[in-house]
């Protein structure tokens, strides 16, 4: 018998759905999991008025940076602890779910303790620290594809955290680096059918990271909604123009609510839900 990676389908149909605690999944065939958040969590009052506008808008996940992975040591890398513990708050008081990011092995404990997705950003993907520790846990991983890895090497990462123990793992295209500068990378849309021909687990778009500009983000989502992706996550600020990090690429609270609800009207035609 040959060796197979765990990544890979065992037939044609063979495709993982993933629980988010006891009421959400992603994964089944006919929805689309939507999560929304600032890249960083600034503040409480911030993030509840982005948990509001989530839960007006029956979006289930509210994502936001503790611990950002900056490319300049004099960025603001995020309010750690603290903001993981307002983003319990926020679930308790709003019943939404929190996904955030760890930035390196110190905090991975305190991050899968708190969350209900862990986020390893693609600055993490090669953290061999953070894929033992996430193998340890069975709360659901979102694997962020580094912007220099092929389609193989990130479907590899994910094997690493399937072999620690944890099968629970989405995989997000994120953009990867192209010619252009003008954009801040390029969406691999071609390497999305390829994950979806190839490996049964769920794959998630985010056309935020990969943009840098928040003029594209609508269009981009609606793209992605075409592709029948199984989740669409995007960055939304209540101010995205001081905003602490990523100001350029967050949309505001209103243009969030104009492309959820022209991302149903999308979804609807390719025969999905947006959940
Ligand atoms: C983020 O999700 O805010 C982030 C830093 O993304 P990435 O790891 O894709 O750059
Ligand atoms: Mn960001």
């Amino acid at each position: 018998m040959s060796f197979k990676y765990k990544y890979l389908k065992e037939d044609e149909n063979h495709k993982s759905i993933i629980k988010i605690g006891d009421d959400i999944q992603i994964g089944h065939p006919d929805e689309t999991l939507f999560i929304s958040g600032p890249c960083s969590i600034e503040s409480l009052e911030q993030i509840e008025e982005v948990a509001r506008t989530l839960v007006k808008n029956n979006i289930k996940v509210i994502r936001a940076g503790c611990f950002k992975p900056r490319t300049s040591p004099y960025s603001f890398m995020g309010l750690g602890k603290e903001g993981l513990e307002m983003l319990v708050h926020i679930r308790n008081k709003y019943g939404l779910k929190i996904i955030t990011e760890v930035r390196d092995s110190t905090q991975v404990d305190l991050v899968i303790e708190h969350a209900d997705i862990i986020q390893i950003g693609s600055k993490a993907m090669w953290d061999y620290g953070i894929h033992a520790a996430c193998g340890r846990s069975k709360k659901p991983i979102l694997l962020k594809r580094h912007f220099g890895s092929t389609l193989k090497e990130f479907c590899q990462i994910s094997e690493f955290i399937m072999t620690h123990g944890n099968d629970n793992i989405i995989l997000c295209e994120r953009g990867v680096r192209g010619f252009n500068k003008e954009t801040r990378f390029l969406l691999d849309v071609c390497g999305v059918e390829w994950l979806k021909k190839h490996t049964h687990l769920p794959v998630l778009l985010d056309p935020s990271h990969a943009m840098g500009y928040r003029y594209g983000i609508k269009n981009l989502t609606l793209a992605c909604c075409a592709l029948g992706v199984d989740g669409i996550m995007i960055e939304a600020h209540p101010t995205p123009d001081i905003a602490k990090s990523d100001a350029a690429q967050q949309v505001d609270l209103n243009t969030l609510e104009q492309i959820v609800n022209a991302s149903k009207n999308i979804l609807n035609s390719v025969g999905k839900k947006l959940v």
